[in-house]
């Protein structure tokens, strides 16, 4: 116990050990929130307050929910296996699982991820005959989530002009498809089970009873709803001990309310609020950076971080002739740090935006410098997990058009545009899924899609009672996908993911007993879904870290790289043009960046950036005026690297080339039908012979026919 709470500050202490009562935490970055709230939890159960049962911890990805289980048992002498531990949209749909006959769902109700959800609306949308010119599909499914997370739905819905009224009538008509389907999205997973712990009061009471402490961490960053359905499992006395820092308030966009922050400081801490001020994360010119960028923000609880560490070294600045030229400079960096010994999972590339994460990757896997996207290409979005997921999911749940489209004429089966749309007009008449109108179709259709439906059938039958992995395998080969990559030219890769999907089926261990009721696969399939956006596949010892400046919350590495430190980059122009709210979050959005860096912080831009095929002129970045320049060293080039440089670089003029062909250039972004966004990296030919090399990522680099493969720049 006594080791416990070593190495614990006084307020930290005093914090772990509060008596019964709500509480709030509220401190900068790196002050130990994490730390103190997992102490607490093992302090309470190692002094006999609360058993494992009796705890919900609410983390902010399942990657943290994994290493708060993990450090508690190192804690503890528990098994925290089956403890309530995990994010909102985990922890709901456990109950959901639990609950599902109460929640009005499927047993093996599906998770949509948003890929999936933007599919179903599309669909929907010409299904009704709807313009999606006026009424854009991605803008739809954000007016759906946006009424969800505040705990709205269609039939409550405000209309004030016959636009909102279209698009609220287009909200139900979605609402009722998912029901149809038995999948829910993730606003509906929260929304769902809020409304079921509302309505059933016997479960309510149940839960309410059963958790004595709820915990929750980054609770700057939560929406109302999410809000609202913690009041009401604190409702039966549960004490809540919640964490959080208003300055690294970064989900404004999906409904986040700082909001949440204060109202929980009057109506439950009341006045146990307790400050951290000591940082143990950073050296001191890193934090005083930091520290001298937040506090040009105007609407601030207000805190000052310092710490007992040296200054450390200074902040490392660079300014490129271009994004490749800044991508260079960063893999060469990385690279002598990995001489000098530094271990590359400890060094962070940040990015404002996903797109730029491709001219870096591109830049490691030619100097081959083994690194990982987080959010990148994600293993579960792959095209050909994604498919062999499609045929298990209609095993558990054949009503699932989603899973029925992406797999029907998969690998072909020569079932023919046409049919397709017939068969959705007649399901959507029947009001049924695709699956139980196909009985309907007759001619030719009727025998095509009858003999999926036969394959799904006997798939079913023949998997049953086997163990998961042996089930995954099955349906891969016998669904005819293994002999379609088989075959196919550019196929062995795609192969070697559906082999890991079958190795993470193996390791899929179902730790969770309480949801077990679907059994294994729809647990499976579940985790699948809900962690599409964490994972990797080659998930490898060794590599450097890439990934968002918002998916590095909470995070800490010895070395940060903040890249592409432009106006209308970082900070966003999108997030500019709302004004002085939409800058101020962006600020506390490169607060969080720089907060990451425990030793080192290298901040960079780039004087031309291609983005989306376009190539821009930037000026650096306003919040780089922010940092006292003593706590600066520039490290720019003196004389222009031409030489240094291949000559088919080319960028924004500074390194004139002519087009590949097809108005394409090298250093373009491209899109592909099959492999989808990369890079034109290389060229060689004219005309009909013309190739171009394009570095797809996590599909790898590939030389392709200009005059075959369909390109569009992006
Ligand atoms: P963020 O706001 O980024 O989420 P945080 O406040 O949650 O940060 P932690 O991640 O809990 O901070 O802690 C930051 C680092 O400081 C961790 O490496 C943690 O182990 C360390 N740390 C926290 N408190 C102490 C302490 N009293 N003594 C030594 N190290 C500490
Ligand atoms: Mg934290």
């Amino acid at each position: 116990m006594s080791d416990l709470l070593a190495n614990l500050n006084t307020p930290q202490l005093q914090a772990v050990t509060l008596p019964s009562v709500h509480a709030l935490v509220l401190a900068g970055a790196g002050s130990g929130k994490t730390r103190v709230l997992t102490t607490r939890i093992a302090w309470l159960m190692s002094t006999g307050q609360v058993g494992p049962h009796g705890v919900l911890a609410v983390t902010f990805t399942n990657k943290a929910a994994k290493e708060m289980t993990a450090r508690l048992s190192t804690l503890v002498p528990i098994n925290p296996r089956g403890m309530w531990i995990g994010t909102f949209h985990g922890l709901c749909n456990r109950l959901l699982r639990a609950h599902y006959r109460e929640a009005g769902l499927p047993q093996t109700f599906q998770i949509l991820d948003s890929a999936d959800q933007l599919a179903m609306v599309k669909r929907l949308l010409k299904n009704l005959n709807v313009d999606d010119e006026k009424y854009p599909p991605r803008e739809l499914c954000h007016f759906i989530n946006a009424h969800k997370e505040q705990g709205v739905r269609a039939a409550q819905a405000e209309v004030y002009d016959n636009y909102t009224e279209k698009r609220v009538e287009l909200y139900a008509e979605y609402e009722n498809q998912c029901n149809r389907e038995g999948v829910v999205d993730f606003a509906e997973l929260l929304l769902r089970c809020y409304e079921l712990l509302q309505r059933n009061e016997p479960l309510r009471k149940h839960y309410q009873a059963r958790f004595s402490y709820i915990l929750v961490d980054e609770v700057q960053d939560t929406n109302k709803l999410q809000y609202a359905w913690l009041k009401l499992l604190a409702g039966g006395g549960a004490k809540v001990f919640a964490v959080g820092d208003d300055d690294q308030s970064i989900y404004r966009f999906r409904g986040a309310e700082v909001g949440n922050m204060r109202d929980f400081e009057r109506e439950y801490a009341g006045d146990n609020v307790i400050r951290l001020e000591q940082n143990y994360r950073s050296h001191g010119n890193i934090l005083t950076a930091a520290n001298a960028i937040i506090k040009n923000n105007r609407e601030r609880l207000g805190k000052n971080l310092w710490t007992e560490a040296g200054d450390g070294e200074p902040i490392r600045c660079f300014e490129g002739y271009s994004d490749l030229d800044e991508a260079r400079f960063i893999v060469e960096e990385i690279r002598e740090l990995v001489r000098d010994g530094v271990s590359p999972t400890q060094i962070a590339l940040l990015y404002r935006s996903n797109a730029q994460s491709r001219v870096l990757e591109n830049e490691l896997f030619t100097k081959n410098v083994p690194y990982k996207v987080y959010g990148g290409l994600r293993f579960f979005e792959r095209q050909e997990v994604k498919h062999a997921l499609a045929y298990l999911r209609l095993l558990g749940n054949p009503d699932d058009d989603t899973a029925f489209l992406r797999v029907v004429n998969f690998p072909t089966r020569g079932i023919g545009a046409r049919s397709l749309e017939n068969l959705q007009v007649t399901a959507h008449q029947m009001n049924s899924s695709l699956y139980n109108a196909a009985a309907s179709l007759t001619g030719k259709a009727g025998q095509t899609v009858g003999a999926f439906i036969r394959l799904v059938e006997t798939l079913r039958q023949e998997t049953a009672g086997l163990p998961l992995p042996e089930v995954v395998e099955h349906v891969i080969e016998k669904s005819g996908l293994a002999q379609h990559y088989r075959t196919e030219k550019e196929g062995q890769e795609r192969l070697e993911n559906l082999d890991e999907l079958i190795n993470a089926a193996a390791t899929f261990i179902d730790d969770e007993g309480a949801i077990g009721e679907g059994g294994a696969l729809v647990s499976f399939l579940t985790l699948a879904s809900l962690e599409a956006g964490e994972h990797q596949a080659g998930e490898g010892q060794g590599a450097v870290q890439l990934m968002s400046v918002h998916s590095a919350k909470g995070l800490e590495f010895d070395v940060v790289f903040i890249t592409g430190l432009e106006q209308g980059l970082f900070p966003h122009e999108n997030a500019v043009s709302e004004g002085k709210d939409g800058l101020e979050e962006e600020r506390r959005l490169m607060y969080v960046a720089v907060t990451r860096a425990r030793r080192r912080l290298y901040l960079s831009c780039a004087q031309t950036r291609m983005l989306h095929g376009q190539t821009r002129y930037c000026m650096p970045s306003g919040f780089l005026d922010e940092i006292p320049e003593s706590l600066l060293l520039k490290l720019n080039k003196k004389a222009a690297p031409a030489p240094a440089y291949p000559a088919y670089v080319s960028f924004g003029g500074v390194y004139a080339e002519p087009a590949v062909a097809g108005g394409l250039r090298v250093g373009q972004t491209v899109e592909h039908a099959k492999f989808g966004v990369g890079v034109i990296v290389a060229s060689e030919g004219r005309g009909a012979d013309a190739r171009v090399q394009i570095n797809f990522g996590a599909s790898g680099m590939k030389w392709l026919a200009l005059e075959y493969a369909k390109l569009t720049p992006v």
